[in-house]
């Protein structure tokens, strides 16, 4: 997405990446992001730079009293730069902040599981221009099984990236003529899925993602980078348009 300069363009940058990788990271991947012992060690190098970018640059907060540590913030950067594994133009410069929880969020009615009178308790949420908020004991349960098919990073910063063409509407912006002619698979997957709802069939996809246009590419990235070969079994052409809009093929690293 060719929202800035490639991230390794940027002396402020540079001189960050030069320094040693401070103590903490490498305990903290291994103890609490079990993905990046699978990866090739130089998409894990690449990746950990990206994340350390995103540590520095972003606006970090832990609120309703959760104390933010340090910790916590390579956590879910490490989870959020999965999905910019194949693209080194955009770094989350558009994301103001990124808002940690103790427990759940209040978030919009009708947005996120578990509905109650007045507000919804989700896990999670991601608002256009706006901030990511997200459950710390979520952020680690994502974390520890990274191929259950579900991440609630993957799924708020999908959000977020859909967002970045103005609207949250299910459609991130398409780079090239390609993707923007290969779409309408997507959005024929999409209808399919609430079809097979609306009939009672069962869905290989979380039924979630027939919530909306929204919430089905933000469910369908979980399963692409989490169980990319279920994904490409059971949905080959869906698929193959999210490997050509994240520019990655997860199954390349996927060490199950
Ligand atoms: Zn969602």
């Amino acid at each position: 997405m060719p929202f800035s300069w490639p991230f390794g363009r940027n002396a402020r940058r540079r001189q960050l990446l030069a320094t040693p990788l401070p103590e903490l990271w490498e305990p903290t991947l291994h103890e609490h992001v079990p993905l990046y012992a699978e990866l090739p060690a130089d998409l894990r190098a690449r990746l950990i730079d990206k994340a350390r970018i995103m540590v520095a640059e972003r606006i970090w907060a832990g609120s309703s009293g959760l104390e933010l540590t340090e910790e916590m913030k390579i956590v879910v950067a490490a989870q959020a730069v999965v999905l910019l594994a194949g693209d080194d133009g955009y770094l989350y410069e558009r994301l103001p902040a990124i808002q940690l929880y103790p427990k759940f969020i209040r978030s919009r009615p009708n947005r996120h599981k578990g509905d109650s009178d007045t507000f919804t308790v989700a896990v999670g949420d991601a608002w256009q221009h706006g901030n990511i908020r997200l459950s710390w004991p979520a952020v680690l349960e994502s974390a520890a099984d990274p191929h259950d098919g579900e991440n609630v990073v993957f799924h708020e910063m999908a959000h977020h990236l859909d967002g970045l063409d103005g609207q949250m509407g299910g459609q991130p912006p398409l780079a090239t003529e390609s993707l923007r002619q290969r779409w309408p698979i997507v959005k024929e997957e999409c209808r399919q899925l609430v079809l097979d709802l609306v009939h009672g069939r069962r869905t290989w996809l979380d039924p979630y993602a027939g919530e909306s246009a929204e919430e089905f590419f933000a469910v369908v990235t979980e399963a692409f980078f989490e169980v990319p070969h279920e994904l490409n079994e059971h949905h080959p052409e869906l698929f193959s348009v999210f490997a050509e809009l994240y520019r990655v093929d997860p199954r390349e690293f996927d060490r199950r």
